[in-house]
Order: structure tokens, then sequence, then C-alpha cells
């Protein structure tokens, strides 16, 4: 239970604005910190500062330029930066939920298949799946006949309930979340914070950034704080 789920080593992460004259932003410089099962890391800093490209970081969005990642992944810390592509969609599947700030479009998949879908991936069977999906959204307040329909056309809180299903139901061990409660009212907000104590309790490592104060306090996390390297140079 009191593993080493996340371990960051030094990170850096520079872009280079190729439209923009080959400027570069340093946006991380020199992060580190590792994350045990059942803790909750809360990243906070003002906008820019760096949070949702950390996350990205460590869903291994992109290739890192400086530093090191491990994530516990079928028992064993695993090394983002050496692992193959197809490592990278076996962790994905099996080890980390990645509840980013909006739900990605998925044109006429009802909800309740793209709640039930990384599921199947796991090798639930399609009935085992919906049902378990449909237990969630109800809990997220998303009626049966809401969750028949394709999420495209709901309202911006409807659709962060949806992709917060999809990310917690499959039960990962590492959890990364990007502002999910940004856009719910509170008795929604209550619910996600209902759903991280579980994910904890059960053993799941989260790395979060929240924009209300109050979901801050709830999951009453380590904080990290983060200013943001955001030294401009010209390149
Ligand atoms: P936060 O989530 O803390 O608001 P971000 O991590 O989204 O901050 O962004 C940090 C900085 O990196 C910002 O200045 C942003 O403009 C820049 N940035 C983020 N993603 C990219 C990208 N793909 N290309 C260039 N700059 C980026
Ligand atoms: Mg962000």
């Amino acid at each position: 239970m009191n593993d080493v789920m996340i371990r960051v080593e030094n990170l850096g992460k520079t872009f280079t604005l190729h439209n923009q004259g080959g400027v570069s932003m340093e946006v991380l410089r020199g992060v580190e910190f590792e994350v045990r099962a059942g803790e909750c890391l809360v990243l906070n800093g003002p906008s820019g500062a760096g949070k949702s490209t950390l996350l990205r970081s460590l869903y291994a969005n992109y290739r890192l330029q400086r530093g090191r990642v491990w994530i516990r992944h079928r028992g064993a810390l695993l090394d983002l930066a050496g692992a193959e592509p197809r490592k990278v969609i076996e962790v994905r599947r099996e080890t980390i939920g990645y509840v980013s700030q909006f739900l990605r479009a998925v044109p006429r998949v009802p909800a309740l298949d793209v709640v039930a879908e990384p599921l199947r991936l796991q090798g639930e069977t399609a009935a085992v799946a919906r049902r378990k999906a449909a237990t969630l959204l109800e809990r997220l307040n998303i009626s049966p006949r809401l969750m028949e329909l394709a999420p495209s056309t709901f309202s911006g809180g409807e659709q962060q309930r949806v992709n917060i299903a999809r990310g917690f139901l499959p039960g990962y061990p590492v959890l990364l979340l990007d502002e999910p409660t940004a856009s719910l009212d509170a008795a929604n907000r209550a619910v996600v914070i209902g759903l991280i104590e579980e994910a904890r309790a059960n053993g799941a490592a989260v790395v979060g950034i929240f924009h209300d104060a109050e979901v801050r306090d709830a999951v009453a996390g380590t904080v990290l704080d983060m200013v943001g390297a955001a030294t401009e140079s010209a390149a």
C-alpha cells in the first residue's frame, strides 16, 4: 500500500515556437516528486505555470526532453522515457487514468459506450462494461435517457461528467486529473470528491489540478506550488 507509484526526477520541458521565430519557452525546470499509493499531489499555481504540461508528461504525451518519469506498472517502476510506444499504450490501458479538461469528441457514440470502452479494452464483456458505466453515470447525475445519446450535444458540465466517468471507472492505480470539476455544480463536485477518496482508499495515486479551493481543501493532498520556469529566451 505504501509503494511509490509515480517518481519524477529533474523534469524539464521547453517549447520551441517554430511559427514565432523559434522563440523558446522554458515551462518546467527541475521538477521532482514522488507519489505513493493512496496519496494525492495537488498541482497549484497560476494559469500558464505548466500544470497541464506536467500532467501530460506523466501520461507520456510527448517525448521527455530532460529528466525522468517512472510509473508503477504491472508491479514494477517503468521508465516512461525508455518505454516503446506499444508499452505506453499498455500503460495507459491498464494503469493510468487521465481526465483531461475537456472530453475528446467522439461523434455518434452514446455516452454509455464512451464510458464503457476502457473497461471493454481491459477485457470486460460489453454487458458488464455497460452496466458498470450506467451505474457510475447515474451517480454523476447523467440520466439513463441522456446516457444513450452521443455527448457531442451535451452541456460542458455533462460532457465533463462523462469524461470523469471514463477516467475513473476502470479503477486505474494512477489518476491524472486536469481541473475535473471546473464546470461542475456543487452537488457534482461532491460526487467527484467522493470518487477521488474511494480511489485513494483503494490505493490509487492521484495527481490533480483543482480550480476550486473548496475541492483542493477537500482532497487535502500534498501541494506542489508551481510558479512556472517561464524564462523566455530567443533561440
Ligand atoms: P497551466 O496548465 O498551468 O495553465 P500549461 O501547462 O497549459 O499551463 O502551459 C504552460 C505554458 O506552456 C503556457 O505558457 C503555454 O502557452 C505553453 N504551452 C503549453 N502547451 C504548449 C504547446 N503545445 N506549444 C507551445 N507552448 C505551449
Ligand atoms: Mg492547465
